[in-house]
């Protein structure tokens, strides 16, 4: 059991994420894992975060959809919380996968004001309102389980102020994330300037953050701030540019991958390399013959993604996503390719990559669970 449950906390690790190119939804940890209405279980349990995963997946249609944390930082030492939950927690804040912060305060709607995301809360839209004018609540857009009739519900509030859009992100958000940012507290796992980590650099992990998925900083006195150190930001100099590619399996977005000038991505069945994106898992057995361990590769060039096929069996290039067989570009092993606006790889039928806004949704299928491995719990969706 014990082993059961911290596979399901490796699975939600891989949805936290406080890069601003992946996030979908903001949070509030200390929230969502005292929902206990969720499950009837116990005060504060850290699987119930799968379940709000679970249920914005289900709500986006769409596999590993990572949401920004806002963790205060009582929760790691949380006794409600067992020692498991609680080790977890202070390895994604160590990582830089959940912001940290001694208070708070009303810095889960700045981020979802800067990057143009829903807040995934109970609370009500005019219990919030204030400094964010433009929170409005959706109707139609519950995202959470609900336990039962009139129980307490998630709420998705977008932006509506500066845009009806969401994803669309402020202007002050476009500003802050046009540059890189450094904190000048050392090992700072947000805006850190990577290297240095002191006696134990060898031991520490190997990924080190791209500064293309810093976190967007904290507004003080409009000068921009360390969400966790309080301490102004130096400006790093322009962001590196950094391009999104999601890979589609039998018609549903199964992940969204970041590409950077510093870091090409291969994708395949397995590949070997580090960050290789892993479509194994979502293959049928002709697929997983006919798709090679490392099959194509991406690179992003002067803004430009570059595709090349590394495989055995060669690709196909649907120009402007067209599906019509005469269409069809072949791309044979070794050969490179420009990504043009539309374009989408095609590595075999049903299994494509290309720009997520391109890809068509609708998909057949019901997204895999984070829990998958977790003990059953009833789940209903309202619509
Ligand atoms: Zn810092």
């Amino acid at each position: 059991m014990r082993f059961e449950i911290s596979k399901v906390l490796d699975a939600i690790e891989g949805r936290v994420s406080t890069d601003p190119s992946l996030a979908r939804a903001v949070v509030d940890l200390a929230e969502v894992i005292r929902y206990q209405d969720l499950d009837g279980g116990r005060p504060a349990s850290l699987l119930r975060l799968g379940m709000v995963i679970d249920a914005l997946a289900r709500e986006l249609e769409e596999d590993s959809i990572p949401v920004y944390a806002v963790v205060h930082r009582a929760l790691l030492s949380d006794a409600d919380l067992t020692s498991n939950e609680r080790m977890v927690v202070r390895r994604w804040a160590d990582d830089g996968l959940v912001e940290v912060l001694d208070n708070p305060g009303d810095r889960m709607l700045e981020v979802a004001d800067l990057l143009g995301l829903p807040v995934l809360t109970r609370v009500r839209a005019d219990g919030l309102r204030g400094r964010y004018p433009w929170l409005v609540e959706q109707a139609g857009r519950v995202l959470a389980p609900v336990p039962g009739a009139g129980g307490p519900v998630f709420i998705a509030h977008v932006g509506g102020g500066h845009t009806p859009v969401a994803g669309d992100r402020s202007p002050a958000g476009v500003k802050l994330l046009s540059r890189q940012w450094r904190c000048a507290e050392p090992g700072c796992a947000l805006f850190g300037g990577g290297g240095g980590g002191g006696a134990f650099a060898d031991l520490s992990r190997v990924v080190e953050r791209s500064p293309a998925g810093q976190p967007p900083p904290t507004l003080r006195g409009g000068a921009p701030t360390c969400p966790r150190h309080g301490t102004r930001l130096g400006d790093g100099g322009p962001r590196p540019r950094s391009a999104v590619l999601a890979v589609r399996v039998g018609g549903l977005i199964r992940r969204r991958f970041v590409l950077t000038e510093d870091q090409p991505a291969v994708v395949g069945r397995a590949p070997d390399q580090v960050g290789g994106i892993v479509l194994g898992q979502w293959l049928n057995d002709e697929a997983r013959r006919w798709i090679s361990r490392s099959h194509v590769r991406f690179e992003l060039r002067v803004g430009e993604v570059i595709v090349t096929d590394v495989s055995t069996n060669g690709s196909g290039i649907r120009p402007g996503g067209s599906m019509a067989e005469a269409d069809r570009v072949p791309l044979a092993p070794q050969q490179s390719r420009v990504l043009a606006e539309g374009d989408m790889v095609e590595l075999y039928p049903g299994v494509q990559i290309g720009r997520p806004d391109e890809l068509p949704a609708g998909a057949p299928y019901t997204p895999t669970s984070v829990m998958a491995e977790a003990p059953t719990m009833a789940m209903r969706l309202p619509r």
